[in-house]
């Protein structure tokens, strides 16, 4: 068992190639283009299930073969993809009823990807055999240096399903989990509540959304926390299924499979641990929308948190994206500072999507390397300065990897349970406050990780909960013991309100954290409602800031610091923010929603005070590192806008992509890249 590792953390550069989308007579052209731009692999067969299975039991593996062997020839090794997500037409002709069923019960059509359920056993057993044709045919082939496990699980919303067969395979789950007892089941989901009490696993129905409830689903919560719970399982166990096939045929293989940014349908904490290494799909133009600013950090944390290593970045935007309405084009430059920003926050191998731009399919607007033409241009021209640079930097950054002192913890169960009842108009939802507390940190050049509440914190200075909504006794007690130690916690708005049941706790909020908090809540406030309301918070320095949403109104216990104050409705004058001093720690907690600008005010003089507070940094510079296991630093210094700036260097060093030796300032032209190796 066990893969190489050093392979595994190579920088590389990597393409999709789409071969059953291209003539024959183009593919060597293509791959020739490829060796000379520096690209040593290629993804393969990702949706090419109609070419390797043309009819039902019908195996063709010869056109993979020719394109695997084509490629090798111009030392391009290949990541062999399942191609489990699209399934050819014959498949749904046999089994008309394979679509998965949205929640307000309409069955889906042919056509999209990712919708067949994934608990039709035809589905499931022609994916799976078509899986052991390819591990037997190719686990050994020395060509085949990874597999990518279908594609982008859960897209397009296609995480859970309301089916009938997933309806029983629902209730054979719960009844697992409340170990065949349903009155541990009513117990848990207080199913008193309206008259639910169940007498039999059989009687509880996935939570559909008639059409008499207007949209609205209005289940119960602790119902609607186990089907996302559940539905995230059949998807991992789905894609696990097809892991255990290939090792069984290839012990040594690195699988993988690319996660989406901004998804989270999936506990991909728990996903991660089927894989070997992390790959991931970035697409900044959707994010920034024009925007001269660099891409928000948050992403490259959580994808590298899933498995606290380094990842792949599978598909890294190579020109404008879009299926009906196109992003705007980046200008010349800019997919090289956007490859270096995922370099420098931890990927290791990076896959420009795509290659080429397709002729047909509703991707014909998602650009590629080379137009729809195939006559290299600009891109193309600005991948071999991507692969020149790489090369140069490969053997310095070997065995790198970025270093926090910082992590944000990211709670699926929370954001579930926030995302069903968010309780306020905006901004309350996990994903958003984790964004924030991101920016915040990354606008000063802090390099932070993300990772799972039960994930080991001793090792951070700092760590930032944007909201344990859902906290169970032992997560509390894990936080007590890192600020005991000297750890600094901030806790985000309606923390602790709810146990892992989904249900809300009898302690006052926010539950059992109030002991470390060092405040209860007295009472929320969503004034986000409020017509005309527009709230602020006052500092103690006197500056007020906006804040959004909710106001918890904070009653600070003996000894606990109100750091910030309400100026509005009333309760004016009432705690906002609080700080507890705990042990050789702190901790604060957020009773409202800030903004950047804003929660960075707040958080400025007390991380200063630990040496955490960075420095400011223009909008469109982001600046992180990756540190070698002796302990070298190489600084990233990037500018995403289109003006030269000149910026102080955090040490001095050597500039590796043009020798200069960097002593004070260094000057950044126009999307310009510096990697400072520190002396
Ligand atoms: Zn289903």
């Amino acid at each position: 068992m066990g893969h190489n590792e050093s392979e595994l953390s190579k920088l590389r550069l990597a393409v999709p190639y789409y071969f059953e989308q291209w003539p024959r007579k183009r593919w060597e052209t293509d791959a020739k283009l490829m060796a000379e731009a520096g690209i040593t692999l290629v993804r393969m067969a990702e949706f090419a299930w109609s070419v390797l299975e043309p009819s039902r039991g019908k195996y063709d593996f010869s056109r993979l073969d020719e394109a695997m062997r084509l490629f090798a020839s111009h030392n391009i090794a290949t990541i062999l993809c399942t191609p489990s997500a699209a399934y050819p037409p014959w498949l749904h002709a046999k089994h008309p009823d394979i679509h998965q069923v949205r929640s307000n019960g309409l069955l889906k059509e042919y056509g999209m990807r990712q919708d067949a359920c994934k608990n039709h056993p035809g589905y499931r057993r022609a994916v799976m055999k078509l899986v052991r044709m390819m591990a037997t045919r190719y686990g050994r082939d020395e060509r085949v240096k990874a597999w990518q496990i279908d594609n982008e699980l859960g897209c397009h919303g296609t995480a859970r399903c309301f089916c009938p067969r997933c309806e029983s395979a629902f209730r054979a789950w719960l009844a697992g989990r409340f170990e065949h007892n349903i009155n541990r089941l009513n117990s848990a989901w207080g199913t008193a509540f309206w008259s639910q009490e169940y007498r039999a696993f059989q009687e509880v129905s996935v939570p559909r959304e008639p059409a008499d409830r207007m949209g609205k689903q209005g289940q119960n919560p602790g119902l609607l926390l186990d089907f996302a719970r559940f539905s995230s399982e059949t998807n991992i166990r789905f894609l696990a299924e097809q892991a255990s096939i290939i090792r069984k045929a290839s012990p040594r293989a690195v699988i993988t499979h690319n996660l989406m940014k901004g998804h989270f349908d999936i506990d991909y904490f728990c996903l991660a641990q089927e894989l070997d290494v992390v790959s991931w799909d970035n697409y900044p133009f959707f994010e920034l929308q024009g925007e001269e600013r660099a891409p928000s950090a948050f992403p490259h944390a959580f994808m590298r948190g899933l498995k606290q290593r380094n990842v792949w970045v599978m598909e890294q935007a190579a020109g404008p994206g879009g299926w009906d309405y196109m992003q705007p084009t980046p200008e010349p430059g800019r997919m090289r500072v956007w490859y270096f920003q995922a370099l420098a926050r931890g990927a290791d191998l990076v896959c420009f999507f795509r290659w080429r731009t397709a002729r047909f399919g509703i991707e014909q607007y998602w650009h590629g390397i080379l137009p729809h033409s195939g006559i290299p241009g600009s891109r193309y021209g600005e991948l071999r300065q991507i692969g020149t640079e790489m090369r140069a930097l490969a053997a310095e950054l070997k065995e790198t990897t970025p270093e926090a002192r910082a992590a944000i913890l990211f709670d699926h169960d929370s954001h579930w349970s926030l995302e069903f009842q968010p309780q306020a108009k905006e901004a309350l939802g996990v994903p958003s406050l984790a964004g924030c507390a991101a920016q915040v940190l990354s606008g000063r050049g802090v390099d932070f990780d993300c990772i799972a509440p039960n994930a080991d914190v001793s090792r951070y200075a700092l760590v930032m909960a944007p909201s344990l909504h859902i906290c169970s006794r032992e997560v509390a007690q894990k936080l007590e013991r890192f600020v005991a130690d000297g750890g600094l916690l901030v806790l985000g708005p309606l923390s602790g309100m709810k146990d892992s049941k989904n249900a809300v706790v009898e302690e006052p909020f926010p539950g059992f954290l109030s002991r470390l908090a060092g405040c209860t809540v007295e009472e929320a406030d969503v004034f986000s409602f409020v017509p005309g309301c527009t709230m602020r918070v006052k500092l103690l320095t006197g500056a007020a800031v906006p804040a959004q949403a909710v106001a918890e109104i904070l009653a600070p216990l003996t000894g606990t610091l109100a750091l910030a104050t309400y100026c509005g409705r009333y309760y004016s004058g009432k705690a906002a923010v609080t700080l507890n001093h705990f042990g050789k720690g702190a901790c604060l907690y957020l009773g409202t929603v800030f903004d950047a600008a804003g929660l960075s005010e707040i958080l400025l003089s007390v991380l200063s005070d630990r040496g955490l507070g960075g420095r400011a940094l223009p909008a469109a510079v982001e600046v992180a590192a990756r540190t070698s296991p002796s302990g070298t630093s190489f600084r990233f210094y990037l500018n995403h806008g289109s003006q030269t700036l000149r910026i102080d260097a955090l040490a001095p060093g050597l500039e590796l992509l043009t020798g200069r030796n960097i002593t004070g300032a260094i000057t950044l032209d126009a999307l310009g890249v510096a990697v400072v190796k520190e002396r």
